[in-house]
Order: C-alpha cells, then structure tokens, then sequence
C-alpha cells in the first residue's frame, strides 16, 4: 500500500486520503460509519474544514468508536488571527487535543492572501496555535493556482491543497514540481471535478498515479468508500479504457468546465459565474434544500441579468462561452423546478 511523505511535515500517509465535504448529506448515523469504515479499511488521512457544517462534529464521533491513529486536517476561511477560535472549536468537535495539519482555507484571491498574511491576518492566528501546540502544521487551499505559486514561493506554508484531476491537470506542471522542490506536502482536491467526472476508476487512477501527492476523495456511502478504496489497492496505472474515457470527456467538457478560478471577475452584475456555471454541481452536493437557501436564490436572480456584455468572455483563460452557459444553466434549473413542482418535491 504506497504512502506519501508529505513534505517537510515529515508525515507517511497512504496516498488516498478521504474528504470530508459529502458526509454533510447524509444522516449522523450513516456519517460516522462511513468514516470508521474509512479509517477502519486503513485511511491515513481525514480532511474536513469548520465550514463543512456537521463533519468535523461527525469525525468526531467516529474517531471515538475506533483506535486506529489518523492524521486529521482541518481549515477555516476565517481571514483574521480569530481563526484560532475556529481551530479551538474544531478541536471539541473532533474531541482531540491536536488537529496535526490546519490549513487556511480558499484562499482564492491575492486580496484575501494580502489579508490572510497581513498584520492580524488568519496566518498568525495558527501560528498561536502552532505554539500553543493545538496544530503542527500549517497549510493553504485555493482554487487558484496563481495563489498557490506565490505562496509557495513566499515559503510560509507546510502543506498546500489544490484543485486536480484529468479535467483540471494544470497544477501538475505550474504547482507540483514547485513543492516538491520546497519540499512542501501536497494535498489535491475533486479528483472528479466536483461530480462532473462520473467514473470514480479513471477519476481516482489519473489522481493516483500521479507522484508525491495524496487525492482526498470524498464519500458518503459506504460502497463509495469501498469502491475508492478498492480502486486504490488495486493496480492504478491507467488503463487503455480509462484513457479513452478520459479523452472523450476532456473533448466534451473543454468549452464546458469552469475551473473555478475566477478570472472571469468582476462582473457588472455582480454574477457569481463559477457558482452559476456550477449549479448543477451545487444542486446535487445540498439536494433539493438548496432552492430554498436565500444565497442560492440570490445566486439564480441575479444570474438572470446577466446584459451579455461579454466583458468576462476576455479574461476567461479558457475560452467558457460564459454568457451561453450562464442561459444554459438556468434553463437546467428552471426545468429542474418545474420537474419538482409537478412531483410535489
Ligand atoms: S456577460 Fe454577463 S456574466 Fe459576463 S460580465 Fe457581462 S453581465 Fe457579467
Ligand atoms: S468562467 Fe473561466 S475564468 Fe471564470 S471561473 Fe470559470 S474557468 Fe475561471
């Protein structure tokens, strides 16, 4: 079973971790088995987040019917040093005495690096707690990639977290080879995309084939569990089949997949374009609550006014229609609502 030194943490973990966000779904009760099913198959690492409502509660809960030693990463988007009241909190909800790895969390804009790592910014809130002994190690997620490179190369951080897989492979070339150099761990994100890979074989051996790194897929069912883990013990070259697969859907999603980078912004309507070009993602991750969310609401309407002034068209690096996908989404929806209004959902 390969396991991945993670940098200058100096930690070995096996080089499937587990992620946290999809045990919000489902009940307490299923939650906490999933994650002792994971811990229990030989998961090295959890990670989960204080904005991922009930999981670290949840971790928590599991980790108490089991005696197997796990790596735990947490993170907060909190932007100031009050961020050390969000790793206190995670602390008790997890029921341990050290969250080993704590990450700032999406930092996905140089304004909110500048504040993060500003005087009374959220990096010297976990330095407290690195002193104070309640972390060890310090890391930093973001969906942009130009954050990553600048944070890496400033050098302050243990651990990063990136967004990879076959549809978003660009962390491979411009951040990878960088903290292996800096000898800084690294953790990678949506391995399938966010659900829009929906072959977990392809998905999961594309990230794991790739060196140094540890994919953190997430599961809420137990035969997802399963089947990750599975996948991971078998051989993970990728197959001709995968490599098929793989093309197609590159091909299919290539003026389709927003990568959520936002280099689109800003929008004179203030569109959220990742999050609409997303809705499908959002709909499936909090179910059909999610019409009844005032954010989400919002998102949808003002989505709608979108003047096609094409202004994002440019600064997207990828070429997204975005304008049409905007449309095309929204129909999605409106289709989706009335399916559910007809079944009384
Ligand atoms: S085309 Fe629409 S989404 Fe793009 S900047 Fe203009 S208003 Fe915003
Ligand atoms: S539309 Fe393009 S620029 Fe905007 S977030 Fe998506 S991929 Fe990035």
């Amino acid at each position: 079973m390969e396991k991945v030194r993670l940098g200058r943490t100096n930690l070995f973990v096996t080089k499937l971790g587990w992620g946290g966000i999809p045990i919000q779904r489902v009940s307490e009760e299923e939650g906490v088995s999933v994650i002792r099913a994971v811990v229990d198959m030989g998961v090295d690492l959890l990670d989960t987040a204080r904005g991922y409502t009930n999981s670290e509660h949840r971790i928590g809960l599991a980790l108490q019917k089991t005696s197997r030693q796990v790596i735990l990463s947490s993170k907060s988007a909190v932007r100031t040093n009050e961020i050390y009241g969000d790793v206190q909190t995670g602390l008790k909800q997890m029921e341990v005495k050290k969250i080993p790895i704590y990450h700032l969390h999406a930092v996905n804009h140089f304004q909110d690096y500048e504040k993060v790592m500003g005087g009374g910014g959220a990096y010297e809130g976990l330095k407290r707690a690195r002193d104070e002994g309640l972390i060890d190690y310090i890391g930093i997620t973001s969906h942009n990639l130009s954050v990553l490179e600048k944070a890496l190369e400033e050098g302050y951080f243990d651990v990063i977290m990136a967004c990879y897989s076959f549809l978003e492979p660009e962390a491979a070339q411009k951040i990878f080879p960088v903290a292996k150099a800096k000898d800084v761990g690294v953790l990678t994100m949506k391995p399938f995309s966010g659900g829009v890979i929906e072959e977990a074989g392809p998905a999961l051996r594309f990230a794991l084939s790739t060196p140094d790194i540890v994919p953190i897929p997430g599961s809420e069912t137990l035969e997802k569990a399963k089947g990750n883990w599975e996948i991971f013990t078998k051989s993970y070259s990728l197959t001709t089949k995968d490599k098929e697969y793989i093309e197609i859907l590159r091909k299919e999603m290539n003026q389709q997949f927003c990568r959520r980078c936002d280099y689109c912004q800003p929008c004179s309507e203030k569109i959220s374009i990742q999050h609409i070009l997303g809705l499908q993602t959002v709909v499936k991750r909090f179910g059909p609550v999610a019409q009844e969310l005032d954010w989400f609401q919002s998102l949808v309407e003002k989505a709608r006014n979108c003047s096609e002034c094409g202004d994002c068209l440019q600064r997207c690096p990828y070429q997204l229609p975005i304008p049409d996908l905007i449309k095309k989404n929204l129909a999605w929806y409106d289709n989706l609502r009335a399916l559910n209004k007809k079944n009384g959902v």
